[in-house]
């Protein structure tokens, strides 16, 4: 097999193999890289030219009821400090966010049974009602088919669940006893309904092969998420997990190209946890075909708190310094960061 002739496939076509993208994967180089970037690139200025989208990010919740083996809420962390944020604390932040140019808000946290369907019904109008034209993003786990469809109903309009890994045996072994099935479900469910659904997953979890990966790339491609949230898994010093390595920058942007490729018009976030392996991380995401940046709009009293990995990037960053300085920094490497809703251009 040719790699580049494989990466001007996936240009062209917007689809590849699993055979195709193993051997990419298996074979990649620094001058095949810079091939996939490029390409990755041009795809996305198709559909989004240079701009970049925020989103403020309000964490709601440090309580968990899960276990997953890599995150630093996980139930069975008794070192993690836990918070909620009540109705008027969450309204305040997306109101700060709204003043700052933040016209997607979402909210993200741990399983935590005190957000029930009433609350989060009421959450979701009251914030609806103040920010009538911003768009709304939950990412607060596996729910019911029921408990998705009243969200959406009272205005919610997207939802992130990761699907974490498309492999069954690397997923059981890193969810203390959860099913593989059901999250896939809810995946299934949340596009159903209607909402703009974010699928994704971790590079360089203990024992993830590139077999894995293509099995996240093809879970993806047939899957057809609205948003994709990749990122390098991240150690956190109060799990099982603790002494294992930690995902590349550099694996974590093949796949961040690879799917710009396979889904061009994904809203592709250059995460987070890329910014705390790299310095450099964010720009390197960008460049390589992520358009979408969520900056913290906790406030500041629990930042620290809500720790899933070590060493997480710009948690103390004062939000009105951080959003002038973030536009500075993209233009800078060649973006322009946009004011809107920043839906993708499929629900539009
Ligand atoms: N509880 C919800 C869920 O799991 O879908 C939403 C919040 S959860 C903290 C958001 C994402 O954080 C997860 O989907 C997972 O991929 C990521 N995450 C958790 N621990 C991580 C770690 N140690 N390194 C990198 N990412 C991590
Ligand atoms: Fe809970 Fe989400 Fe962390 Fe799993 S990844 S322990 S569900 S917060």
């Amino acid at each position: 097999m040719d790699i580049k002739a494989i990466i001007q496939k996936l240009y062209d076509t917007n689809d590849a193999s699993r055979e195709e993208l193993l051997y990419l994967l298996d074979n990649i180089d620094d001058d095949s890289k810079k091939f996939l970037i490029d390409k990755a690139y041009k795809t996305r200025y198709k559909y989004f030219k240079n701009t970049v989208f925020i989103r403020g990010l309000i964490e709601i919740s440090s309580y968990c009821k899960k276990d997953c083996l890599y995150c630093g809420l996980r139930r069975s962390n008794k070192n993690a400090e836990r918070y909620r944020l009540d109705t008027e604390d969450i309204i305040e932040c997306a109101k700060r966010g709204d003043k700052l140019g933040y016209k997607t808000i979402v909210l993200q946290g741990g399983e935590d049974a005190f957000y029930t369907d009433e609350k989060m019904i009421e959450i979701i109008k009251v914030i609806k009602k103040e920010l009538p034209t911003s768009a709304l993003t939950l990412s607060i786990g596996e729910r019911s088919y029921d408990s998705y469809k009243k969200l959406y109903e009272a205005g919610a309009d997207r939802f992130l669940l990761r699907h974490e890994s498309a492999t069954k045996s690397l997923y059981e072994s890193i969810h203390n006893n959860e099913s593989f099935e059901e999250r896939r479900r809810c995946l299934r469910d949340l596009k159903e309904i209607g909402f703009q659904a974010g699928a994704g997953f971790m590079v360089g979890l203990p024992n993830q092969t590139n077999e894995d990966l293509v099995n996240d790339l093809r879970f993806v491609k047939e899957l057809e998420p609205a948003m994709c949230g990749i990122g390098p898994f991240i150690p956190h010093k109060y799990t099982p997990l603790r002494d294992c390595s930690a995902g590349t920058t550099e694996k974590t942007v093949i796949l961040l190209a690879i799917t710009r490729l396979l889904l061009p018009k994904v809203l592709l976030p250059a995460t987070t946890a890329l910014a705390s392996i790299d310095s450099n991380g964010r720009n390197e995401g960008l460049r390589a075909g992520a358009n979408v940046i969520m900056p913290n709009l906790s406030p500041m009293s629990v930042r620290k708190k809500y720790s899933l990995y070590n060493n997480k990037a710009f948690i103390l960053d004062e939000d009105a310094e951080y959003r002038n300085s973030i536009e500075e920094k993209l233009k800078e490497a060649g973006f322009e960061l946009v004011v809107s809703r920043g839906d993708n251009p499929d629900f539009v």
